[in-house]
């Protein structure tokens, strides 16, 4: 068994992998693969009512929200919001924080002005910048709550703004509470935390729709999305059925608050060697820190391609950085057990033993 530190796609609990593996060849014993049934059988629609129920129950989505599961990944979702939320004479704010919040944001262009209320692009993202006012006359406020590539996560997530927040929470879905009712639109891709690459998890306040005047064509309009219940076209069957079996492994471990502190024991010991070994330094700004992804170089840089290898032979994967920040990156999804981040640990430790 590896120890799989990937970014994304990210790794599964082994349970939901063997379960799917097994839908497969015989889908819960019709005696047919999931891959061949309708996404109109009786047996999917129960999946998908299963998935968008553990979504409501799992994340407290109260009355007025929707549930979709669309395709496209969150960088259709860069495109759909504006498409649907921003109108043309008017404005939306973004808060720049990183590469996904840039692409984010130049999508929204197409459709109307942009405010960057802050950025942190002069330091390469190594913070989340906090000293900012949301303009109350814009349409909504963008943000991206956990920094893949940087390993920045915003530890505290707006909770009274004056217009409604669009979030994209791709790389944080699930692996801490949030009061959805503070958010008008939620989107996440699936593949780190809550399944397969192939579905995105949208969560939409209903009464933020319907405010701009364009013509939007069905596939990109959430209200078409919302009243096909997530099938005016044909689903990603297998991605959602994959994601409902992950979400079913989170509610039996104790749900979002059971993970929530799981998580942050992960990401506490995996810092504190960080701090700790004299071979490491972090990138991020402390306060700031992602509980997901754990960004960090070597003091000295030329030591790099030996620890990289020395992760490899001890079965670690994934762990080299983004090209755009260098070193390593961990990324410790709510399925990596902390036994693996131990593994790591031991490997930090160990590199450091033989070339002291
Ligand atoms: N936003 C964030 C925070 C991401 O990490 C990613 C993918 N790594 C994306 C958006 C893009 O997602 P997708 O590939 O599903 O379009």
């Amino acid at each position: 068994m590896k120890h799989n530190f990937g970014a994304g796609p990210g790794i599964l609990p082994h349970e939901v992998l063997k379960q799917a593996s097994e839908a497969v060849i015989d889908f819960n014993g019709t005696g047919l693969s999931l891959l061949e049934i309708s996404h109109r059988s009786k047996e999917f629609e129960a999946v998908l009512d299963e998935a968008v129920k553990l979504v409501k129950e799992l994340f407290n989505v109260p009355e007025g929200y929707s549930v979709l599961f669309l395709q496209g990944g969150a960088s259709t979702q860069f495109a759909m919001a504006p498409y649907n939320l921003l109108p043309s004479t008017g404005k939306a704010a973004y808060l720049e924080t990183g590469v996904w919040a840039n692409k984010a944001l130049k999508e929204a262009k197409y459709f109307g002005e942009v405010e960057i209320v802050a950025t942190s692009k002069e330091s390469n993202f190594t913070y989340i910048p906090k000293d900012y006012t949301i303009p109350a006359d814009a349409a909504y406020f963008h943000i991206t709550s956990n920094n893949t590539i940087y390993g920045t996560q915003l530890q505290e997530l707006p909770t009274s703004s004056p217009i409604p927040v669009v979030c994209d929470m791709s790389s944080d879905i699930f692996s801490r509470k949030v009061n959805v009712a503070d958010f008008g639109l939620i989107y996440a891709g699936a593949q780190k935390n809550m399944g397969p690459a192939g579905v995105t998890l949208v969560i939409v306040k209903d009464d933020i729709l319907g405010k701009v005047d364009r013509k939007i064509p069905s596939m990109f309009n959430y209200q078409t999305q919302i009243e096909g219940g997530s099938m005016y076209n044909t689903p990603p069957c297998f991605a959602i059925y994959v994601s409902m079996l992950t979400l079913r492994w989170l509610k039996a471990k104790g749900g979002v608050e059971a993970i929530e502190q799981e998580n942050i024991t992960k990401a506490r010991v995996l810092y504190e060697e960080i701090e700790r070994n004299p071979f490491f330094k972090g990138v991020c700004a402390p306060e700031d820190r992602s509980h997901m992804n754990v960004c960090f170089v070597m003091e000295n840089p030329e030591h790099e391609k030996a620890f990289l290898k020395l992760c490899d032979e001890r079965g670690i994967v994934g762990v080299k950085g983004h090209r755009s920040v260098g070193g390593f990156r961990a990324s410790i999804y709510n399925a990596l057990p902390i036994t693996s981040v131990y593994v790591l640990i031991d490997v930090m430790q160990e590199f450091a033993e033989k070339n002291k």
